[in-house]
């Protein structure tokens, strides 16, 4: 991997970049984010985000700007799902990541949010990434659905390269021939990343397999394998999500995994111990 600069280890002694956002640490210990994956009210938004709170979630998620295939179909509240997430931060303490999706929104969408995401088909748009490296805020950048670890690291060299050190990977799935999923969840990539890379490691497994089935099986397993966190889709109301309710959990299937990752997490300290 040539010309990773600033994201490869280079070979020199361990070490791994840790973020802090408010109080959650990213990089030390198991971070959750959960939440819809739209925000399409007040109500939804405050009912999913109290509920991810009450099981254990460390930041809270949802799209205010939606990168949908069609469009005709929702594409998020834009300002005003803005600040329905700063009221849900306000009322639960939960740091919030939203995506961006044009560079000219960048700097104003940086006074309401804690954590910017950057979704998978903007990987590679590299003027949205040379805006997000110019500020101040960590970036959760999504992997490509048809790129390499490569190609992936070289669009966090991008932000790193223009002064913004706290990029967060997010592995959300590659696709592939299979139709079974909604795209093929490269679970491998955790200690590939970890090999080559000091950037802590996300998994969203709600994109990742696009079946409700699989997210928890799927979220264990990126435990397991040695991520640093999860990111995955609750809604309040699957069944009347205007955006991926397929794959978003309910509260109460949040919080028993919540509490199976819980274990898992203390199991895994003690492995990763010896
Ligand atoms: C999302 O997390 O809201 C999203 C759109 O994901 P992706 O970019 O991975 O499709
Ligand atoms: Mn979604």
């Amino acid at each position: 991997m040539k010309n990773l600069r600033l994201t490869a280890l280079n070979g020199g002694p361990p070490r791994r970049t840790v973020i802090r956002v408010g109080e959650v640490t990213i990089g030390e210990g198991f971070t959750v984010i959960a939440g819809p994956c739209s925000v399409e009210s007040e109500a939804q938004t405050l009912e999913t985000a109290r509920a991810v709170k009450e099981a254990g979630a460390h930041m809270l998620r949802g799209g205010a700007f939606k990168p949908r295939s069609s469009p005709y179909s929702f594409q998020g509240l834009g300002i005003k799902g803005l600040q329905i997430l700063e009221k849900a931060k306000k009322e639960t303490c939960l740091p919030v990541v939203t995506e961006v999706l044009d560079p000219r929104d960048v700097s104003w969408v940086c006074e309401y949010v804690d954590v910017l995401q950057i979704g998978t088909r903007n990987m590679q748009n590299y003027s949205l990434l040379k805006e997000v490296g110019k500020t101040d805020k960590p970036v959760l950048l999504k992997r490509g659905m048809y790129s390499t670890l490569e190609e992936w690291l070289n669009c966090a060299e991008y932000i790193l390269a223009e002064g913004n050190p706290n990029v967060i990977l997010c592995e959300r799935g590659i696709r592939s021939f299979d139709t079974y999923t909604r795209n093929t969840l490269d679970l491998s990539v955790v200690p590939a990343v970890k090999e080559v890379s000091h950037l802590p490691i996300f998994v969203d497994p709600s994109h990742g397999t696009g079946k409700l089935t699989l997210i928890e099986p799927m979220s264990l397993a990126a435990r397991a394998a040695g991520a640093d966190g999860i990111m995955v889709e609750v809604h309040c109301n699957p069944a009347e999500a205007l955006c991926d309710g397929d794959q978003s959990l309910s509260p109460a299937m949040f919080a028993s995994m919540m509490v199976k990752l819980t274990h898992l997490d203390i199991c895994m300290k003690e492995i990763e111990g010896m």
